[in-house]
């Protein structure tokens, strides 16, 4: 049966540097490519990183019931899980790995229970959160704000994730991951 490995964090707590890792560790695996609405940043792939698509063409594939799950993240900002991209994985063989909000992620699990696990990563406080996101560049001050407002929010659902990850040490995180995500594909 093939697995979903569900992760989710909020924002700049390092989803992405623990993804990749797992990624390049367990060939098995391969990433989910959500849609968004949101702008492409410099360093990122349409097609790769997102399927960048315009407001209209979101509200369009909803319609159309095109969705697993979808979210509006932030405002005018949204995000989905095509099921084409899930078939388009599951036709082969792999198990996925989906990068997505705490909500998503939630729906997510309730949609497939058996077949998925989520992880909720976690950062060591508020304040590397903070210095996390402003090292990366990618956000205005702006945008900033808004992902430390809904981080908040995001820490609240801590407790209704299978597993709970501190990202404080990166190479202790990224062991711990691939313990956990080893037990779980290979079971
Ligand atoms: P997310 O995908 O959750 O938004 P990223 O993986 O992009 O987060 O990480 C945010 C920033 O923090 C990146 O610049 C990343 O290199 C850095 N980072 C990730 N983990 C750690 C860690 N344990 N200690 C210090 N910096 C980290
Ligand atoms: P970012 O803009 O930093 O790439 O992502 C912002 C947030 O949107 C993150 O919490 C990310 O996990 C979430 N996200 C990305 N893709 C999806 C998706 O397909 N569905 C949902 N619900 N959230 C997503």
């Amino acid at each position: 049966m093939n697995k979903l490995l569900i992760i989710t964090a909020p924002s700049g707590a390092g989803k992405t540097t623990i993804m990749r890792h797992l990624l390049d560790r367990f060939d098995r695996l391969s990433f989910s490519i959500s849609a968004t609405t949101r702008n492409r940043r410099p360093h990122e792939v349409d097609g790769r990183d997102y399927y960048f698509i315009s407001i209209d063409q979101f509200k369009q594939k909803i319609v159309e019931d095109a969705f697993v799950e979808w979210q509006e993240v932030y405002e005018n900002q949204y995000y989905g899980t095509l099921k084409t991209e899930v078939e388009r994985l599951w036709a082969q063989g792999k198990d996925i790995v989906f990068d997505i909000d705490v909500k998503g992620a939630l729906n997510l699990k309730s949609a497939y229970p058996q077949q998925s696990l989520s992880i909720f990563v976690k950062p060591p406080s508020r304040e590397a959160l903070l210095e996390r996101l402003s090292a990366r560049r990618t956000e205005t001050d702006e945008s900033l704000r808004k992902r430390l407002a809904r981080a908040d929010e995001e820490l609240a659902y801590e407790n209704k994730f299978d597993i709970v990850i501190v990202n404080d040490i990166l190479d202790n995180a990224l062991q711990e991951a691939e313990t956990v995500v080893s037990a779980f594909i290979n079971d």
